[in-house]
């Protein structure tokens, strides 16, 4: 970034002199993008304009801004485009990565992050965390526990499946349970895969009751078309999505709700598995294009929304682990962490390639398309740091991956990662692109994403809540992740 010393210096100096007298006056706060191109999803590229950033806020867009008391950032040959949010995180899965997560995302201009599930006192942590130091760390929105039904999946029986879920067993445990989770400030709820049709109900009538969404995984004794009509606000994973496009949809929803009523001394994360195994492939293997029609007729009727994480679900395909560049990424967890991973995945690099998974990831690559065909909107999320996903870095990772596998258009890419989720969780007034009064969470990237999606990669600043983050900051905050790790 071309940022001119003598006239940083010159601001600085007028900021701390009115610092040191307690008058700070708006315009030495001041930062103002020069003769850049600003990315808009829609439009496309508006051209060498000046950006001017007051406080949090964007004031101003226009040709030629002659502003006076500003930090000058020359934009010339660069592109500016809104904050990435990565929709599908989770801040307190791995204790060894907890303490980076939130600069991880900083560094790859990932400004705001929707948790989709932990311990309440956790993420909750994290909320506040990030909360008070707005310029420093995303956005944070949580869900909290996922609420689940009997035998639940997440209930801490291994390493591997740790205790973020909250079972409940009626009706009213199920209203309590959501009524709890407002109180603690939850900004969305995630149902679970043992929820029966009346407990789902009872959770999705109550946060709706709270003006609270409620994402999660289709219920495994549900058809997808019940759980929308129901008011499911949108689907991660596309979980259980194919379970009611097959032609024995509505035998097979019966028989896995018998399944799980006569397996409640099971441990819920294997039973979930069993499940999926008899029913998912079989599912997509005998697809019938009515029902197929029906569930995504009835999304697009009822607005439910995808968050497919299809990096994560192609993740056998693509070997992000055989991946040298991506293995880099492992420098910047804590040491502990990339030791964890480096075994994991070499295990995994000697594992031979299940043809059966190959059914499973056909299947939801072409979804994407179908989405697009029903007007589905989608949001990009990655479920990091679950499978050896580097946070910050695996949201560039799924972007690619859309485009690539999901054939979205790099400007519908970015727009999963902006425009929607700003617009999911009501702040589109706020959030999710570059105007006039909106917050400053801002991308200045030195290659165009709207040619080639790669590109949202070559970051050279990060402003966050108004505060520049520029490319000499962000290397130093690279070194310092770098320092826990093992270099
Ligand atoms: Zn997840």
């Amino acid at each position: 970034m071309n940022l001119s010393p003598l006239r940083l210096s010159l601001s600085c100096l007028v900021f701390m002199l009115c610092l040191s007298c307690h008058d700070v006056t708006d315009t030495e706060l001041k930062v103002l993008i020069s003769n850049v191109s600003i990315i808009d999803v829609d439009a496309g590229i508006l051209p060498n304009v000046d950006v001017l950033i007051s406080g949090n806020r964007i004031e101003k867009i226009g040709k030629d801004l002659s502003v006076s008391h500003v930090n000058e950032i020359d934009g010339t040959g660069k592109y500016l485009m809104a904050g990435l949010w990565d929709a599908h995180v989770h801040l307190s899965f791995e204790p060894d990565i907890e303490e980076s997560m939130l600069d991880l995302f900083i560094v790859n201009g990932i400004t705001s992050i929707r948790d989709t599930g932990g311990q309440i006192d956790k993420v909750k942590k994290f909320k506040e965390e990030a909360s008070q130091k707005p310029t420093h760390a995303p956005r944070v929105k949580i869900a909290g526990p996922l609420v689940d039904g009997p035998p639940r999946v997440y209930d801490g029986s291994s390493a591997g499946v740790p205790d973020i879920s909250q079972g409940v067993n009626t009706v009213e445990e199920a209203k309590q349970a959501v009524d709890d989770l407002v109180e603690q400030g939850v900004d969305l709820i995630k149902a679970y895969e043992m929820l029966t049709p009346e407990l789902f109900e009872a959770v999705v009538t109550t946060a709706k009751g709270h003006g609270l969404k409620v994402t999660g995984h289709i219920p495994l004794s549900m058809k997808v078309q019940q759980a929308a009509d129901m008011g499911m606000s949108s689907i991660e994973h596309m979980r259980n999505l194919e379970m009611s496009m097959a032609k024995d949809a509505d035998k097979n929803v019966l028989e896995r709700r018998a399944l799980i009523a006569a397996s409640q001394d099971s441990l819920g994360y294997s039973l979930r598995s069993r499940l999926h195994t008899s029913y998912r492939n079989n599912s997509i293997l005998s697809i019938d294009p009515e029902n197929k029609n029906n569930v995504l007729t009835s999304l697009a009727k009822n607005d439910t929304w995808q968050i497919p994480t299809l990096a994560l679900i192609l993740s056998w395909r693509l070997a992000p682990w055989s991946d040298t560049q991506w293995a880099e990424t492992y420098d910047y967890l804590p040491a502990s962490a990339a030791k964890t991973w480096e075994e994991g995945t070499a295990s995994m690099r000697e594992l031979p390639v299940d043809p059966k998974r190959e059914i499973f990831m056909t299947w939801a690559s072409e979804m994407i398309g179908e989405f697009k065909n029903y007007n589905i909107p989608v949001m990009a999320g990655t479920d990091c740091p679950i499978f050896f996903l580097t946070p910050g870095f695996s949201l560039h990772r799924e972007l690619e991956v859309l485009v690539a596998h999901g054939k979205m258009t790099p400007a519908e890419a970015i727009k999963s990662a902006t425009v929607n989720p700003a617009l999911y969780f009501d702040m589109q007034d706020e959030l999710g692109t570059v105007e006039e009064g909106k917050i400053a969470d801002l991308l200045l990237l030195d290659k165009n994403p709207l040619e080639n999606i790669k590109h949202t990669r070559s970051i050279s600043a990060v402003i966050k809540d108004g505060y520049v983050h520029d490319s000499q900051a962000l290397e130093t905050l690279k070194q310092t992740l770098k320092s826990k790790g093992r270099s």
